[in-house]
């Protein structure tokens, strides 16, 4: 059992109970108090509190007691002595486990007290924590053990901050190489893998905050995240896991939609966030790292900036099979892994743009010898590019950066212009693939309202705004319009396809989208 747990960090009873009712609303498994917050601490407040919470919620409803140290991140420092008693009353009151610092309890002192009122309890438990702020531990696993050795029913908690993902893989190897319980993940935005996998792992808590200001430790994701998002109902042993490989990766969509097509086809299958920074090197220890764990159970990725040349480079590099138009286009965005780890890397950007272009206009056989203005020459446009020409498509290009648009053109055999010459476009389809008009600068257009025509169809690959300028631009003038949501939805539906065999539910992975997109 891995419990979800809330810690409760208010400065008075009253607020503690607060905080509690909402965790237990939204969802938590446990909830630890953090009695180091609570202004005036009495060992009487604790006791009200626990007394409170298993009145309230059940006497089976499970609660850590903690009163940490500064040293180790607690919030007002009391003395050692009457940290002990608070403790030690929590244990009296019926407080399931307890939680103290390891280099506070090896003092000889301080264990006598505990150590008796740990076995006049029934139930309660030690946990011993450690908890390092700035880095990883040299040796987590001897550390583990060190605990355990010196005291062996305790559960020891190591806690660590990751610079990095692939900092995350020490705690994930602990949890799945110990047969007894423990706790252990990395704090940072880069371990935040590590608190979602320490429920699929067995760790016996993971710990969500109630709000983002409301979070007690760097990296930790609020409840409804957790539960709604990230699938914590769901998550065991036998999880396989997906993922979306970038930087920034903060306010990617992908999870929130590939996580509704999972949950909507009742998938034991969660998708994540990965944060990988850095160049090749960084990425190919992140794959090397996730594949050599096949316990981890990673069965695909999606990839994305800046990291989609490094997917190709390495599928190419590991013996895998490359999607001839993701080869011709220089970049993966799908990397699948087969069920012998054989890897597959496929390129769904170009394909969902065509498929939502293909849908407006009738079919992508339409697209033969058509006129198409494409605007930028970055990453997007030139996996459109690849897709038109492929169809047939006469493609000019216009960017900023003549240079750019020139090489572009002269790969896929298309022509150019610099993107002042916007003004001639006179073709049937223009499609937007520079981020002009993205939010928060969605005033901007990047060609003049005089370009669009009665006829023409108007592609905007921006979807923050769902509507914008362009496409305002483009409705008035009576041309019809394609949105960037529709790419973004049609290359997930064929990641998800791709990563599961099915079709997931379009419209309800749009809708998570769209209601993403709203607020
Ligand atoms: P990229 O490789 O960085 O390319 C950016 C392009 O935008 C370049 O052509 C750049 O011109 C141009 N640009 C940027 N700022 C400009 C400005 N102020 N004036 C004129 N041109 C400007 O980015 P990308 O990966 O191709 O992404 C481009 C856009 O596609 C994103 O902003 C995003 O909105 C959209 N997108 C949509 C989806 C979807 O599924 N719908 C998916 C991914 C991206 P220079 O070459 O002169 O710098």
């Amino acid at each position: 059992m891995s419990y979800l747990a809330v810690p409760i960090s208010a400065e008075t009873v009253g607020e503690a109970i607060d905080q509690i009712r909402d965790a237990v609303a939204s969802g938590a498994e446990l909830v630890e108090l953090r009695t180091d917050f609570i202004e005036d601490l009495t060992c009487e407040k604790v006791v009200n509190l626990i007394s409170h919470v298993k009145g309230e919620y059940g006497k089976l409803f499970p609660v850590i007691v903690t009163c940490r140290d500064v040293a180790q991140g607690g919030a007002i420092n009391y003395p050692v002595k009457m940290r002990i008693d608070i403790l030690v009353g929590a244990l009296n009151a019926g407080a399931d486990f307890i939680d103290f610092e390891y280099k506070n309890f090896i003092i000889p002192d301080n264990q006598e007290k505990i150590k008796v009122a740990l076995a006049d309890s029934v139930k309660g438990r030690l946990i011993l924590s450690h908890h390092d702020f700035d880095d990883t531990f040299e040796n987590i696993a001897g550390l583990y053990r060190k605990i355990l050795t010196f005291y062996p029913p305790a559960i020891p908690k190591l806690i660590y901050t990751a610079d990095h993902i692939n900092d995350c893989f020490d705690g994930l190897d602990l949890l799945y190489n110990t047969s007894e319980q423990c706790v252990a993940f990395a704090m940072g935005e880069a371990g935040m893998i590590s608190r979602v996998l320490a429920r699929k792992l067995g760790s016996v808590v993971t710990f969500a905050s109630l709000s983002e200001a409301e979070a007690t430790a760097p990296g930790q994701i609020t409840i409804k995240e957790f539960k709604n998002i990230y699938r914590s109902d769901s998550i065991d042993c036998d999880t396989e896991l997906y993922g979306i490989i970038a930087d920034p990766v903060g306010h990617s969509m992908s999870p929130a939609i590939h996580n509704a097509g999972f949950a909507d086809a009742d998938f034991n299958k969660l998708y994540l966030p990965l944060l990988v920074e850095g160049d090749y090197e960084d990425f190919e220890e992140f794959m090397d790292n996730v594949l050599r764990r096949s316990w981890l159970g990673f069965k695909g990725f999606s990839v994305t900036i800046p990291h989609k040349e490094n997917a190709l480079e390495y599928v190419k590099d590991k013996g895998g099979q490359i999607e001839p138009l993701a080869e011709k286009i220089g970049a993966v965005n799908t990397i699948v892994v087969g069920p012998d780890g054989k890897l597959f890397g496929y390129n769904t950007d170009y394909a969902g743009a065509i498929e939502a272009i293909a849908e407006k206009i009738g079919g992508r056989g339409e697209l033969d010898n058509m006129d198409v203005a494409v605007v930028g020459a970055g990453g997007v446009s030139r996996a459109i590019v690849a897709g038109l020409v492929d169809a047939g498509a006469k493609v000019k290009i216009y960017n900023r950066t003549v240079r750019k648009a020139k090489k572009l053109a002269k790969q896929f055999g298309c022509e150019c212009a610099p993107l002042n010459k916007v003004g001639e476009i006179n073709a049937k389809l223009l499609i937007n693939c520079t981020s002009v008009g993205m939010s928060p600068e969605s005033d901007n257009s990047p060609v003049p309202v005089e370009v669009h025509r009665e006829g023409m169809v108007v592609f905007d690959t921006v979807y923050n705004p769902l509507e914008t300028l362009l496409l305002r631009h483009a409705k008035t003038c009576g041309a019809e319009t394609i949105d960037g949501l529709e790419m973004f939805v049609n290359q997930a539906m064929m990641q998800f396809e791709l990563f599961t065999g099915t079709q997931g539910n379009r419209r309800f992975m749009r809708e998570t989208v769209l209601d993403l997109l709203e607020k």
